[in-house]
């Protein structure tokens, strides 16, 4: 069975077998060289002016984001359950909360959310998502943060980046927080949680907040190259060596370069089939298709192919399905999925099966290698 949801991802073998070392103690100088490691191979995926990695999976981090950054009323994007959550968390907590509210397949803009600000002077922390899970969404995050920054720099931008840390690179200029969670892009089990922190955010966390979330106290620890509580010492020695894995193979560059041809080249092979795109602005994270007959194409691919996708939740079930762009996926296994999906549509009488998913998407995803190779 391929695994094509959008997280969890499959874990690479060197990454498995990493982690099925003996277990080490966490206070020890050979875990501290690791985490050092780690941590340092994390500034060159963030971009950020600190990292803090967090025993949690990444709706923790969403809370220690909140919680810490946010000291007033929160501003967030509801375009997904996702970003839903964000609003949640802040009414958890006692604090304020703005909501923008949009259909799932609609990307915020940044006029709205200046909007919103001008008419909630008391919002001093915006959250949003990079790519808002539930629909395959793309927001302009880097758009919307610079006109915050713009119209009032003392304001938290904090990115929800689980399946966009690892899938593209992040112009991280204006965002405060960047988080990041093991088992979507970065290709690990659940359970690890990673916050990028910019200079002002570090300023207004300050002694910071809560207990276990305080991310003052895991900032002055994990600088020491140690974390507070015990770490998760198997999780961040596979996210060492997914690192060491995805750099073996070319690099960042080549990983989002990779994934970026892979989206275009299944989007336009499943148009060529007669589907429809269901985000105005589509994340690369995910393909996500919607379609009358989206449970019988998912359960097909399944059932008859082998291909697990993943369905949609809330008023999207049974209306869409997403497949997986995150990780190092070779392009021989996304022909295979696209070719599924166009042989389950032929089953379903839909139309006639005669190869075009798989030959469109070998078109556009070689092409554009070749043209590079000759550049
Ligand atoms: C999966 C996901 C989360 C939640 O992460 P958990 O690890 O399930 O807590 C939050 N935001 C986005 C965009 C996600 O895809």
């Amino acid at each position: 069975m391929l695994l094509f949801t959008p997280g969890p991802t499959p874990v690479p073998e060197s990454v498995r077998l990493a982690m099925a070392t003996p277990t080490l103690h966490h206070r020890t100088p050979e875990f501290e060289a690791i985490f050092k490691e780690t941590r340092e191979a994390l500034f060159d995926l963030f971009g950020t002016d600190e990292v803090v990695m967090l025993a949690s999976t990444g709706t923790g981090a969403m809370e220690a984001a909140v919680t810490n950054l946010c000291h007033d009323t929160l501003l967030n994007v509801n375009a997904g359950k996702f970003g839903e959550r964000f609003g949640k968390i802040a009414q958890a907590h006692g604090l304020g909360n703005v909501e923008i509210k949009h259909e799932w397949d609609t990307p915020a803009t940044a006029e709205e959310v200046i909007d919103a600000l001008k008419a909630n002077p008391s919002v001093d922390a915006v959250a949003v998502q990079i790519s808002e899970s539930a629909g395959g969404l793309r927001h302009p995050v880097e758009e919307i943060a610079a006109a915050i920054k713009a119209h009032d720099p003392k304001i938290m931008v904090i990115a929800d980046g689980i399946t966009a840390v690892g899938v593209e690179r992040i112009d991280v200029t204006h965002i405060d927080a960047l988080i990041a969670g093991s088992q979507k892009a970065l290709m690990l089990p659940p359970g690890l949680a990673i916050i990028g922190l910019s200079r002002a955010a570090i300023e207004k966390i300050g002694e910071g907040k809560g207990y276990y979330f305080n991310l003052a106290t895991e900032i002055k620890k994990q600088r020491q190259n140690t974390t507070a509580y015990t770490a998760a010492t198997t999780l961040i020695i596979g996210l060492r060596a997914i690192l060491k894995e995805i750099s073996q193979r070319g690099g960042l560059g080549k990983l989002y370069c990779d994934t970026a041809r892979r989206a275009k080249a299944t989007r336009f092979a499943l148009e060529a089939l007669g589907l429809h795109i269901y985000p105005k602005s589509p994340a690369k994270s995910m393909t996500t298709i919607d379609d009358p007959n989206a449970k019988e194409i998912r359960d097909l691919l399944k059932t008859d192919f082998g291909v697990n996708v993943a369905g949609g939740q809330d008023h999207l079930k049974g209306k869409i399905f997403r497949i997986n762009q995150m990780g190092l996926i070779e392009p021989y296994e996304m022909v295979a999925a696209v070719n599924a999906v166009e042989l389950a549509l032929a089953k379903l009488g839909r139309r006639e099966f005669d190869g075009t998913a798989s030959r469109v998407f070998n078109e556009e995803y070689f092409k554009s290698a070749l043209k590079r190779e000759d550049a």
